[in-house]
């Protein structure tokens, strides 16, 4: 916020500011500030991106609770109204406003787009979200410059006082003819009150610049599409005296050839033939862990699923593991041999009006929906 740089209130365009923030004449001070919080959240431009009257309406807020948090203000508006205001008090509109909303924002969980915090994606595969792994992810960030760590002077060069400030990292301000002095952080220095005699050449003085890090992320086992970790600290530098914000990492994990997840069990479809299907047998299944046979029971159904118990997903927050769903899908012959075609008329004929229990099924309901 430019603290007190001359923000003059503009006459004629001066709402009453008990009907801004919709309070009584005889609200309280706490009342004044629960609407100004409540108003000032929902329209504040950080939350408001592309809303070019989020703005104007969020500056009409505060000049509203600037003049009726303040008791000399708000007495003088009522006396006089915006000419009263104005006469004596137009300095310091913006004056404490950081403050007041930097814990309010981060309240509501909106970023002040101060604090350097990083979002970033990790691809991994899917064996990787069953069995956990490490994994390591290169990003860009903005630290403190290794050259000067982050003093912003030459290597060598000496730290001069801040003359802006004469060293005390604070300026006071006055508005002429009024006899109201403000202070605020030096904004030459940056509150720290001193300046490198020579600037830094690597970052010209910042104390930051942009590189790419490395960092490991421990993937533990089980873990799901779309979960994220936290790295703290592992955000961005907005400014050399701030600590860095925070790094979040979304997982996505890749699809897998043969397997889907549905919570901790996987399913995959094998495909069975005809006479395996009707028979019964023994296949050869993909599992989590390689190969493996499995016992296909006679007169298994088309979609059938069979289930092998703890052959599934790592549970994440207890022991044990979910299961492996197989479905089974019975595949017709689509090249027959003419010895093939004849069996299969042969069996047509020997089954002749022998129904089968999905037949059976649908026969039935098909009669009953007929009437
Ligand atoms: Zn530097
Ligand atoms: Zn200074």
């Amino acid at each position: 916020m430019a603290a007190g740089r001359g923000a003059v209130l503009c006459p004629g365009a001066v709402r009453d500011p008990y009907e801004v923030l919709g309070v009584g004449r005889d609200a309280t001070e706490a009342e004044v500030r629960a609407a100004f919080r409540r108003l000032g959240a929902e329209h504040h431009p950080d939350r408001r991106p592309g809303d070019a009257d989020a703005a104007a309406r969020f500056k009409e807020l505060n000049a509203a609770y600037q003049t009726l948090s303040d008791p000399r203000r708000r007495a003088a508006w009522d006396r006089f109204g915006a000419k009263g205001v104005e006469a004596g008090f137009s300095a310091t509109v913006d004056a404490n406003l950081e403050g007041l909303f930097g814990d309010l924002l981060g309240r509501f969980g909106v970023r002040t787009g101060e604090r350097g915090d990083l979002r970033r994606r990790l691809e991994i595969r899917f064996e990787e979200a069953v069995r956990g792994a490490t994994r390591e992810l290169t990003y860009e960030k903005t630290d403190l410059c290794t050259a000067c760590r982050g003093d912003g002077a030459e290597p060598g060069s000496p730290v001069a006082r801040c003359a802006a400030c004469d060293g005390r990292g604070r300026v006071r301000f006055q508005q002429l003819p009024f006899p109201i002095a403000v202070e605020r952080a030096c904004s030459r220095c940056r509150g720290t009150g001193s300046l490198p005699a020579r600037p830094c050449r690597s970052c010209s003085g910042s104390g930051l610049h942009t590189r790419a890090v490395t960092v490991e992320i421990e993937i533990p086992p089980g873990v799901e599409s779309g979960s994220t970790r936290l790295v703290e600290g592992g955000g961005s530098r907005v400014r050399a005296d701030r600590p860095a914000g925070d790094l979040e990492i979304t997982i996505d994990v890749a699809p897998h050839p043969f397997f889907v997840r549905a919570g901790d069990d996987v399913r995959c479809a094998v495909p069975v033939t005809f006479a395996c299907a009707a028979l019964g047998g023994e296949i050869e299944i993909p599992t989590l862990e390689g190969k493996a046979k499995l016992r296909v029971p006679p007169a298994t159904q088309p979609g059938t699923l069979l289930r092998l118990a703890g052959k599934g997903v790592p549970h994440r927050f207890r022991s044990g593991r979910g299961d492996q769903l197989v479905e089974v899908s019975v595949e017709i012959p689509t090249r027959l041999s003419e010895r093939a075609r004849a069996l299969i008329e042969e069996l047509g004929q020997e089954l002749g009006e022998d129904v089968q229990p999905q037949q059976r099924t649908f026969l039935e309901k098909l009669r009953s929906w007929l009437g």
